[in-house]
């Protein structure tokens, strides 16, 4: 499985960037790691890499759970951290969005393995330092 290192937030970013040119037009991409490991960080890479938007365009989802970027939804960015039940989840209709032609960016999915689909790409980031990340990619089915 591949890992990176970075040693900064622009290192993540650009490591998004790259990435996001190996990801299929469809595809659920989990961003694992704690709070301010850089999932964020690593989206706004990736929805830049995909042409998407700008990476200062891309914002925390937190309180909105769902962003879209591009033109006809080409990629979504949600973050599940304020949800606690799968019903709260379900209300969001995911499902629908996964059979979406759009790459998926989801913040604290691993929360509720049964609502995410089983094809997908985990993008595991972890603090090793005050700006060292290890970062581990790994593409399930
Ligand atoms: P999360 O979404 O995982 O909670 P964010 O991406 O919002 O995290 O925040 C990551 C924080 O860590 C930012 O303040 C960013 O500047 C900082 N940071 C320091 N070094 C790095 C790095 N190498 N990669 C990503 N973020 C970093
Ligand atoms: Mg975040």
């Amino acid at each position: 499985m591949p890992t990176y290192r970075t040693a900064s937030e622009e290192a993540t970013i650009r490591l998004g960037e790259e990435l996001a040119r190996t990801l299929p037009r469809r595809r659920a991409v989990l961003l694992i790691g704690n709070l301010g490991a850089g999932k964020t960080t690593m989206a706004k890479g990736i929805v830049h890499g995909l042409g998407a938007a700008e990476s200062e365009e891309v914002s925390s989802p937190t309180f909105t759970l769902i962003h879209e970027y591009g033109n006809d939804g080409r990629v979504y960015h949600i973050d599940l951290y304020r949800l606690d039940e799968p019903r709260e989840v379900a209300t969001l209709g995911l499902d629908e969005i996964f059979d979406r032609e759009a790459v998926v960016l989801i913040e604290w999915g691993e929360r509720f393995p049964q609502l995410m689909p089983a094809s997908r790409t985990e993008i595991r980031i972890r603090a090793i330092g005050n700006d060292e990340r290890e970062i581990e990619v790994r593409e399930i089915a």
